[in-house]
Order: structure tokens, then sequence, then C-alpha cells
């Protein structure tokens, strides 16, 4: 009996079903259920939610989110082995759980999920950045997601988070805080997981927003953003160089001077300056900039 429920340990699952770790579908598991415990208690009370769970393998934060008390889990599991562990589960929990074996970046979650709907994984390295983007971009706002309890190495959790002025901030910076309160709040080293990773790891947290931060057209501020960054060593006025005849005034009008380095422009002023180039009215210097939430 384990430590949160009444079913084996997942050492000994994972023995009965030989679901060896496989380093392709980035198979590094949590065997400590105190552990998915505690994972599981940073997504909040989960029991008037839905929860998406990407990549459970054998179920330990699985099970965790069930003895927490989650109204319902879908768990999508691209691996056919931990078909049967996963089914011992639901039928512990009868009518909670329901396992798609198919793959995380190939499916609509929620044709099977109802709001309010919560995201918990330890998700595979190899597709983390690529799910967490598609969360980020939906074509509408606010996301079918309320919140994202996510695994990630340490480095890809640090640049989630980062503020301007580090070395960690850029893109995925922007785009997670600019629609979502994003925190850092847990870290695991390798020896939590089995087999060990090569890499430390992070669990983040983030929140939708019910509006972005400060407005701006999501694909005019994602192609700015990743032109500044593609040459993030470069002044803005050299790497934005023919956007617009009169991109220096448009970079006052932001308050960014034309020698600034991508890294040191804050949200407010990404948006601000995406809006002018996509053509909307400029701020006049000076002029305060409206946003939805806090400043970051
Ligand atoms: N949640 C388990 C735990 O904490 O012990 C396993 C985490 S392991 C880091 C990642 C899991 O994602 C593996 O079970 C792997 O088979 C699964 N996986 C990998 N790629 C996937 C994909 N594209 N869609 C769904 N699951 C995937």
């Amino acid at each position: 009996m384990s430590a949160i429920d009444s079913l084996p340990p997942l050492a000994e699952v994972i023995r009965r079903h030989a679901l060896t770790a496989r380093k392709s579908l980035g198979q590094n598991f949590l065997l400590d259920l105190n552990l998915t415990a505690k994972i599981a208690r940073q997504a909040g009370d989960l029991t008037a939610c839905d929860v998406l769970e990407v990549g459970p393998g054998p179920g330990g934060l699985t099970r965790a989110l069930l003895a927490e008390g989650a109204r319902r889990v879908l768990a999508v599991e691209k691996d056919p082995r931990a078909m049967a562990p996963l089914a011992e589960i639901a039928a512990h929990y009868p009518g909670r759980l329901e396992v798609l074996n198919a793959d995380a970046l190939e499916i609509d979650p929620t044709a099977h999920l109802s709001a309010p709907i919560r995201v918990v994984a330890n998700l595979p390295y190899n597709v983390g950045t690529e799910l967490l983007t598609r969360w980020l971009s939906p074509p509408d706002w606010p996301p079918f997601w309320e919140s994202l309890t996510l695994m990630f190495q340490r480095e890809v959790a640090a640049r989630i988070t980062a503020r301007p002025g580090s070395k960690a901030y850029g893109r995925l910076s922007i785009l997670a805080q600019w629609r979502a309160d994003a925190r850092v709040v847990m870290e695991l080293p390798p020896q939590a997981f089995s087999p060990p990773p090569k890499v430390h790891s992070a669990v983040v947290h983030l929140t939708a927003l019910a509006a972005p931060r400060y407005p701006a057209d999501p694909r005019a501020l994602q192609s700015l953003t990743a032109r500044a960054f593609q040459q993030r060593r470069k002044m803005l006025r050299a790497s934005l160089k023919g956007l617009a005849p009169d991109l220096e005034d448009r970079l006052a009008a932001a308050g960014i001077k034309p020698t600034q380095r991508p890294e040191e422009i804050h949200l407010e002023q990404w948006c601000s300056l995406a809006r002018s180039l996509a053509g909307g009215p400029q701020n006049p210097p000076g002029a305060p900039m409206q946003p939805h939430g806090p400043a970051s």
C-alpha cells in the first residue's frame, strides 16, 4: 500500500508491467507519491475542476491528482505500455479517470473535458515547450485552461518566468507573462526521478489572466519579438531596421531608446511598439499606457 492510496507502490507497478523508461519518450518517472502529491497541490483546490494531464506514464501524478480530489482527470499518454497500469488506477477511481492512448500534440482535449479546466503535468521535455506555446497562443483568449502547473527543465522554467535585464529573458517570457501570471513553485534535483535526467527540473505555475496584460495583436507581438530576439546582441535600431521608415520615432513613443537591446525592453513597451508597428495609434511620448493587470 502506498502513501496516498491503497494501490501498489510505483516501483512494483513498473516492474509488473515491464515499463522500463524510454529516452525517446522523455520518460523520467516520479516514484515518490509524497512528491507527486506536493506537485498536485500546487494546482490548488481541484475538487470542482477537470484536469488535463499529459504524459501520465505509470501514473504517479495521476494518482496524486485523484487522491487530492480532482473532479475528473483526462490523462493523455503516447506509450501503449502504460495503458494497463493506468486502467488499474481508473478502476480504483470509478468514473473519474479517462485515459487516451494518443500523442498530446495531435488531440483536442476540450472535447473530453468540462470547464473549469486545469492542466497539471510532468511533461516530456521534448514536447513541453511546444505544448506550452500552443496553450499560450489559442485563437481566442481566455484559453480553455484556467491554470497550468507544469514540470520543465530548470533552464526552461527560468525562461518562462524571467524579467527584463536577465539572460533568460526572451520570447517565451514575453509570451507567458503577457497573458498569464507565471512563477516557479518547486525545484527538483535529478535524483527525484527514475532514471535521473542530466538536468535539474522546476515546476512552473501559470494562471491565465482574464485579458492580456496590455493590448496588442498576438501575431504582431510574436513577429516583433521573434525578429528582435533573433539577434539579441544587436541594438534595436539595427535588428528592427526596415520595419517602418520612422522606426526611431516609434521606438521613442514606446519609451525605447534605439540603442537598447531586446533583453532590456519591458512587456508594456513591447506591446506599445507592436501596436504602433501594426498601425494602431502611437502613444505620445510621456503618455501612460493602459495595462489590464499589474505591470511586470
Ligand atoms: N507523469 C509521469 C511521472 O511523473 O512519473 C511520467 C512523466 S515522463 C517525464 C513523460 C511522459 O510523457 C512519459 O510517460 C511519456 O511516455 C509521455 N509522452 C512523451 N511524449 C508524449 C506525447 N507526445 N504525448 C503524450 N505523452 C507523451
